[in-house]
């Protein structure tokens, strides 16, 4: 890429890991492809971006990032709250986005002093819109969602299937899609039930989506194409689909040094077991039990007689169960490197929340998994995992909940031993396998999100010149 062509884009994701994380690795992926790349963020998360892009610096790579205050105190919220994971009740949720919105002047004060060709703002941020177009360049929006999940939101909204229905567990189903997707109203957001100032902001998300550039999408074409395809012929969108993200930079990432991930005493742990031997079970980075269903989970992993690593955040882990299990499982308290994990090869199977994150690294790692949604867009993405892909088992979670009470221990142990053992799982894995091959082939030259990448930046590059 000549320089003076040289894109300039920014990147403003919403202050959580489930979209910190795929930002970095798609900022990544655009400065691999030629692009000059600058994270906005809050000073307490600014240092996950430094770490990351100190080590992709010796690669000739580089990735800038600003900080800009995010106004916790202003808006409600107590002090030093700057990330999703840092909310502790409900409540304070609107007050998150609130705060969000008293970002725009700081924003744009740095747009006007870069000058960047593109801004990628979160769909949280509808009225980033607005600022890019002060500046004359597009806006393109990252919901961190799937083609799948895009597509069924689109539809829950416009044709609302969920007020003909009597009760919150009567099952209906989303009109007009390929697939038949059921839903009950227990799995839609609260929002989605009744208005609220929720229902409000998400409207506002929706038209400043309207009038943006297009969206780009954390996935591949070959994964969900009749959605892929919906969601441009039908629903009429301009998408862009350039991921898995993680995979796009798999082979810069081999060449970086060994960091301290890798030194994790689990993966050591990992090596001494057979293959496809482990379940790993992890429900993301914003997930709360009670500690009964954590009881419950160790239960039931106790009884599926199965070997595991279970990452576990916060709460308690009843009395004994360690030691009992110390041969079989391994708890991780905290963070665990988790696409490291996935990848071992003695991991069998996942137990997650699917959030879309996981559930993409679930997928380029060819594991089965347990679909335990719990809020968001989880219970649309365990849809595609369980019915449309067939490569995993819904343990049963019926309610959309902030704080998990409602899985039984029974059910944790059959949906375990099915994605670990018998015919079944053996069916599962090899489809899984097969779509883990074709995200491997959309992300090399020629594949399909290769391609997508360079046709977005072949439009930018047009804007730019007829400036
Ligand atoms: N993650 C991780 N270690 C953990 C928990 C989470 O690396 O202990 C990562 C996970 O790999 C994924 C992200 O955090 O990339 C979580 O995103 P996801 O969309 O799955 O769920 P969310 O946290 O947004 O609910």
């Amino acid at each position: 890429v000549m320089a003076d062509d040289q894109l300039h884009i920014f990147f403003f994701p919403l202050m959580a890991h489930g979209h910190i994380i795929p930002t970095l690795d798609m900022a990544k992926l655009f400065v691999s492809h030629g692009a000059k790349a600058t994270i906005i963020t809050t000073p307490l998360n600014l240092p996950i971006f430094v770490q990351s892009s100190e080590k992709i610096k010796h690669l000739g790579l580089e990735i800038y990032v600003k900080a800009i205050r995010f106004p916790a105190v202003e808006a409600g919220l107590p002090e030093g709250c700057e990330r999703m994971d840092q909310l502790t009740s409900d409540d304070l949720v609107p007050k998150f986005f609130k705060a969000t919105t008293m970002l725009q002047q700081q924003l744009e004060l740095l747009l006007h002093e870069c000058q960047p060709n593109a801004l990628v703002a979160d769909m949280f941020f509808p009225w980033a819109t607005e600022s890019a177009a002060k500046f004359d360049i597009p806006r393109l929006v990252f919901h961190g969602m799937g083609f799948f999940a895009l597509c069924a939101l689109e539809n829950l909204r416009h044709y609302k299937p969920q007020k003909n229905v009597c009760s919150d567990t009567e099952p209906f189903v989303v009109p007009n899609l390929p697939h038949k997707v059921k839903l009950t109203r227990m799995k839609l957001a609260p929002y989605d039930r009744e208005e609220t100032e929720m229902t409000k902001f998400i409207e506002q998300v929706k038209e400043s989506e309207l009038t943006s550039f297009g969206v780009i999408v954390n996935s591949f074409y070959e994964l969900e194409p009749d959605y892929a395809d919906y969601y441009r012929k039908v629903l009429g969108k301009r998408a862009w689909h350039v991921g898995p993200f993680l995979l796009c930079n798999r082979k810069n990432e081999e060449k970086i040094h060994k960091s301290d991930d890798e030194h994790h005493e689990c993966l050591q742990w990992l090596d001494t077991k057979k293959q496809n031997s482990v379940i790993y079970v992890c429900f993301g980075s914003m997930s709360n039990f009670t500690n009964s269903q954590i009881e419950e989970i160790a239960l039931g992993l106790e009884a599926s007689e199965q070997e595991f690593i279970w990452v576990i955040r916060k709460g308690e882990i009843p009395d004994g169960f360690e030691e009992r299990t110390k041969e079989k499982g391994l708890i991780i308290r905290g963070w665990a490197p988790q696409t490291l994990i996935l990848d071992h090869e003695a991991i069998g199977a996942f137990l997650t929340h699917c959030g879309w994150n996981s559930t993409l690294e679930g997928v380029s790692a060819g594991v089965p998994m347990v679909t335990w949604p719990m809020f968001a867009e989880q219970f649309l993405n365990e849809q595609l995992i369980t019915k449309v892909l067939k490569i995993g088992v819904a343990v049963g979670a019926e309610e959309w909940s902030i704080v998990v009470d409602n899985v039984k221990s029974e059910a944790i142990t059959k949906a375990v031993k099915c994605v670990m053992v018998g015919e079944e799982s053996m069916e599962m894995r090899r489809r899984a396998k097969e779509v883990t091959k074709m995200a491997n082939k959309a992300v090399e030259e020629g594949g399909s999100s290769y391609s997508d990448l360079n046709a977005l930046f072949q439009e930018l590059r047009t804007i730019n010149l007829h400036k």
